[in-house]
């Protein structure tokens, strides 16, 4: 089910789109079920979903919003090790029979995704084999992208893994265009905003990305790849498989 909101009204565009590709997989008896409890929001760039500790109220699928899963060392320093998009749910701790989140959930592609609260959530997913089976599979692949990130973060240097987060961004908002500023970007790496400048106007050198002001086109996804170090071919086989 697709919607939108205008002026706070949710308006129904189309009922047989379902956007979130998880939702998407579920068979249609079991999603009428879950529909009845998914409210669709507008999930705006910088919005903290979850900080570590915090108890899960809200399960999210994105549509084409884009989450970030954050680990924190030293009560401060993040690091990205996950990132959630139309292939996904925020809120996996609840598959898992955890209330509570280990991770700072942070939205860092503002747009559109379908919510539920964690009650209901937890209560559909008891009763229906199919949705469990689906979040199985996703908490597996997750699990995967997050072990080979720490790897990533550690041996590959900043223009690969650069070019590894392009891409994974790239296949999960659907467009060659999207908003990133240095800083953020630097949070996501790990790096000082300078490194991530460098490894930018490499990438951008390289004819692969245009890069100003916050704003990211991919002009060469082919390039883009071959750029990109092994991590984001070794997790996207993952999934598709
Ligand atoms: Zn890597």
């Amino acid at each position: 089910m697709r919607w939108r909101t205008y002026a706070g009204r949710g308006i129904r565009l189309d009922s047989q789109v379902i956007e979130n590709s998880l939702l998407a997989a579920v068979p249609r008896k079991a999603y009428q079920r879950l529909h009845a409890a998914l409210e669709p929001v507008e999930l705006s760039f910088g919005e903290v979903l979850y900080e570590p500790g915090d108890t899960i109220r809200h399960v999210y699928f994105p549509n084409d919003a884009l989450v970030s899963l954050l680990t924190l060392a030293d009560g401060h320093l993040a690091l990205e090790v996950g990132l959630i998009g139309r292939e996904g749910m925020v809120g996996i701790p609840l598959v898992l029979g955890h209330a509570q989140s280990a991770v700072r959930a942070l939205v860092q592609g503002g747009g559109a995704a379908m919510r539920m609260a964690a009650a209901p959530f937890r209560k559909e997913f008891a009763l229906s084999p199919p949705l469990q089976k689906e979040l199985y599979s996703y908490t597996y692949t997750l699990m995967a992208q997050i072990s080979q990130t720490a790897a990533c973060n550690r041996f590959h240097v900043v223009e690969q893994r650069l070019a590894r987060w392009l891409l994974m961004t790239h296949d999960r908002v659907k467009a060659d265009r999207f908003r990133m500023t240095h800083e953020f970007l630097g949070h996501m790496l790990g790096v000082r905003r300078v490194g991530v400048t460098k490894a930018a106007q490499a990438l951008q050198e390289s004819g692969l990305i245009r890069y100003s002001r916050g704003d990211i086109i991919v002009l060469d996804r082919k390039g883009l790849e071959a750029a990109a170090c092994q991590c984001y071919q070794v997790v996207r086989d993952m999934h598709d498989g």
